[in-house]
């Protein structure tokens, strides 16, 4: 649904901030696809988007594939911005820029709603979830387009039923530049890890919206030209099981209606794995890649954030079975923890050998507001605000140690060999209990067989001729062609170029140690 009853019409200009160039955005990747430069379509943008009055005309950008310009500034009566704390700097730029053009903006989304101080300079702040602050928002915006003498501070006391949200406005995005697809099912986890602000944000309750909602939001996708994969950006997939079980048969409906033209990945907890029934229903439906945050193979680290969940299998037995279902595990990893020993590094890379999981997230610790671990911190005297630290943790061991193994981690679990030896591994015992769909015409056509031809050529050129770890590549690559194993062959290649880039780059000192950091940010601030 739109919102109702407002007769004027106001243009408005809605611009995704840059992000810092980060492990999980596979930038390195882009250059091996066939015109992709941007992660994912945002979520929460595209949602205002659709829901303003259906008279006012929308421009949205995403700066991480161009720039907003003066003429857009020019072009709209308000901004809106949305974006997470690691979008900090840019989506304070942003304002910046508005205002040089004496425009009102609005700023939304999960950074502010934490940290509305972090935003001094917005005229609207807009606190929590799609609900009654954005009706008033676009009220006053309705009535006064001109910017407020003060700030204007509004909070979603009374949130919008999921089962109303509009389409994302998919329509408004270049969807083909996206590196994959978003879609949410779900909002909110019933867990309460120490370090996360899921929780604190959406609830512990989860909100849902229809099966009907997500079959309709993936035709329009498909309609924008979507390609490949679609991630499901719900917290915890199986933050309320019955509703996965709800939505899985009409997933796999839509699949078979479709010809199974997309992948499926999302985020879950690991104790998924205690569920064979969604893990079929789930393979059936063609999820290939599931996010689990593992955090830390040490159980008493686990016990001490409040993450006993993922110890109801043991470990290594929980990434085997989600391999059996043909999905590839893609795990978080947390560094500089309370429960951290010299030796953890060194039992990082042995858990890693072990489970073969190709892809980690290795992270920092960082205490965010509003958080169990930030209050703790904070009555402890632990928290240290200094821009350039790459955490805002006091660590038990000392902090120097801390970078230096989080470095050393990420220079040896992705040296080229090693990473390709963990694709290897998933390609024999995960992708090959992958449901076989047969192709669709959509796979077979010219135009996809184009696209396929042309990421190979980036790959075989930038990667086999240009690139400096020929040798480990090409005796991976000759084993995929050997065999016929193109889609493996493209699929582990775009990651694990940047996984290998993205590595080099930490192990040299040159990015952040936390995702959430704000060192070395304001490179990425687009020049206008
Ligand atoms: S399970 Fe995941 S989303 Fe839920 S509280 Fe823990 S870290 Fe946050």
């Amino acid at each position: 649904m739109r919102v109702e009853g407002i007769e004027n019409v106001r243009r408005i200009l809605c611009v995704f901030p840059r992000y810092t160039s980060s492990f999980g955005t596979f930038e390195y990747a882009y250059p091996l696809t066939a015109g992709v430069e941007a992660f994912m379509p945002p979520q929460g943008l595209l949602v205002i988007a659709a829901y303003l009055p259906e008279q006012w005309p929308v421009r949205f950008i995403d700066e991480n594939i161009r720039a907003a310009t003066p003429e857009d500034f020019e072009w709209a009566e308000a901004v809106l911005v949305s974006g997470m704390h690691i979008q900090r700097q840019q989506m304070n730029d942003i304002c910046r820029r508005a205002h040089a053009h004496d425009r009102v903006v609005a700023i939304g989304g999960p950074s502010v709603s934490a940290c509305p101080d972090y935003y001094p300079s917005f005229d609207y702040l807009h606190l929590g979830e799609l609900g009654d602050a954005t009706n008033e928002l676009i009220a006053r915006l309705a009535r006064d387009p001109s910017r407020p003498e003060q700030q204007v501070v509004l909070k979603t006391a009374d949130r919008l039923d999921m089962t109303k949200f509009p389409i994302p406005a998919y329509e408004l995005a270049e969807i083909p530049r996206y590196f994959l697809g978003s879609i949410q099912y779900s909002s909110g986890c019933p867990y309460q890890c120490e370090f996360c602000d899921i929780p604190g944000l959406y609830g512990r309750n989860p909100r849902l919206k229809s099966p009907q909602q997500i079959t309709a939001e993936l035709d329009k996708l498909l309609e924008c030209g979507i390609m490949g994969s679609v991630y499901f950006v719900d917290d915890n997939f199986i933050g309320n099981r019955k509703a996965a079980l709800d939505l899985l048969p009409h997933l796999i409906e839509w699949q078979k209606k479709t010809g199974y033209v997309l992948r499926f990945s999302c985020e879950a907890t690991l104790n998924i794995a205690k569920r064979p029934e969604i893990l079929a229903g789930m393979r059936e439906a063609f999820f290939c890649t599931i996010f689990c945050g593992i955090e830390t193979p040490d159980p008493v680290a686990l016990k001490a954030m409040h993450k006993d969940h993922n110890m109801m299998v043991p470990i290594m037995e929980a990434i085997h079975t989600l391999n059996s279902f043909g999905m590839e595990v893609v795990s978080g990893i947390i560094l500089g923890l309370d429960t951290d020993k010299p030796e953890t590094g060194q039992h990082l890379l042995e858990f890693i050998e072990a489970s073969q999981i190709p892809l980690l997230t290795i992270n920092l610790l960082q205490a965010l507001p509003g958080t169990p671990l930030w209050d703790r911190l904070k009555r402890e005297n632990r928290l240290i605000e200094d821009e350039g630290r790459d955490s805002n943790v006091d660590f038990r061991l000392p902090y120097e140690d801390v970078v230096t193994t989080w470095r050393a981690c990420m220079g040896s679990a992705y040296q080229p060999a090693k990473l390709f030896e963990r694709y290897e591994y998933q390609i024999g015992h995960a992708y090959k209990n992958r449901l076989q769909p047969p192709r669709s015409p959509q796979q077979t056509s010219w135009k996809n067989i184009k696209l396929g031809l042309a990421m190979l050529r980036n790959i075989f050129w930038k990667v086999g001729v240009l690139g400096d770890y020929k040798i480990e590549f090409w005796k991976f690559a000759l084993r995929r062609l050997a065999r016929g194993e193109i889609e493996h062959l493209i699929a582990s290649i775009l990651v694990a170029h940047h996984l290998i880039m993205f590595a080099r780059d930490a192990s040299g000192g040159h990015t952040n140690a936390s995702y959430y950091s704000l060192k070395l940010q304001e490179a990425s601030v687009p020049a206008e």
